[in-house]
């Protein structure tokens, strides 16, 4: 029989099973004409079989050693080589369906190659490309580290003055971006940012961690507790030095808000100390380049007052008979 099918074959066994009259009249085996149905029964039962067994016989033995001696050599290459495997990019994958041969038996997951062709962006790797894979990964990773920064910035004291709404890992702090890279500015940002984190070393912190035997009150007028607030705001050995530097600040915020907004806003100290330290807990009033100059005033304030208190007990400290000792700003 020519061209056997399975549907034929059922065809022809209904045909022959059946009460109809019409039988097929013989099937050529060979040389042999089979004509009685339970034999051609057999004869199909035998040809299936045999279709239905692999048989190795029809390997090109050579072809089959060359391409297993290619691919070993391909493993062996990959395994030797340092240089990292390129992933195959989507155009690549899109090109290598696109030439594939049709009319070709199907793969060991009987796909053939028809269907890859059919499927479209389906079976396509959704992979970005790779300046979106970078950005993807860095987004990733910052928001990551700016939840857990914020969430542990909420719980230390020392950083009560940081607008932790506006904390985000990769992204720089006011404080440098309102100076330029000058060393005298950046001098200006590490004295800021050192009081907004908490590491300015004050009277209090230092009877606080018992370094050197300090008490907490200040040194230069001998009166009061010495924290930021009174450095800051507060200190009168320090009050030429604020007035000059306090006042620029301050006019800078009324030209923007206006006397009435300044007293309703800063009419305690509390509020003029988070405004100098960290002006972005006021943002919704200030527009960014406000609050850049805003910024820089505040640091050249901080910046000078450290100097001199610096310089100021460095006079203290030459005086004899005085127990204050060196102290300078760590
Ligand atoms: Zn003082």
């Amino acid at each position: 029989m020519e061209n056997p099918t399975t549907e034929l074959f059922h065809r022809l066994i209904r045909r022959n099973r059946g009460k109809s009259v019409v039988k097929t009249p013989y099937l050529q085996e060979g040389n042999t004409e089979v004509n009685d149905p339970d034999e051609q029964r057999e004869c199909f039962l035998k040809y299936f079989e045999d279709l239905a067994i692999p048989k190795d016989n029809g390997y090109d033995e050579k072809y089959l050693e060359l391409c297993t001696i290619r691919h070993k050599l391909i493993t062996e290459f990959c395994n030797s080589s340092d240089d990292p495997l390129e992933p195959f990019t989507e155009m690549e994958i899109q090109n290598g369906i696109k030439h594939l041969h049709t009319g070709k038996a199907t793969d060991e997951f009987e796909i053939c190659s028809e269907q890859l062709k059919a499927s479209g962006d389906i079976l396509l790797p959704k992979q970005p490309s790779k300046l979106a894979f970078k950005h993807q990964c860095k987004s990733a990773i910052q928001k990551t580290w700016t939840n857990i920064l914020v969430a542990e910035s909420v719980k230390k004291s020392t950083l009560k003055y940081i607008n932790t709404k506006d904390l985000a890992v990769g992204k720089p702090h006011i404080i440098w971006k309102s100076l330029r890279s000058m060393v005298s500015e950046v001098k200006m940002g590490i004295t800021k940012a050192r009081m907004l984190t908490g590491t300015f070393m004050t009277q209090v912190i230092k009877h606080k961690y018992n370094i050197e035997h300090s008490d907490q009150i200040c040194k230069l007028c001998t009166i009061y507790s010495e924290d930021l607030m009174h450095i800051i705001l507060d200190c009168p050995a320090l009050f030429s030095t604020r007035q000059i530097y306090y006042n620029r600040l301050k006019i800078e915020v009324i030209n923007v808000i206006g006397e009435s907004k300044w007293s309703e806003l800063f009419g305690n100290k509390d509020a003029i100390l988070l405004l100098i330290l960290d002006c972005t807990n006021f943002s919704k009033y200030f527009s960014v380049d406000q609050q850049n100059a805003i910024t820089k005033l505040s640091s050249v304030l901080c910046h000078q007052l450290y100097l001199m208190r610096l310089k100021l007990l460095e006079k203290t400290a030459k005086v004899p008979n005085k127990q204050c000792g060196s102290d300078t700003c760590k």
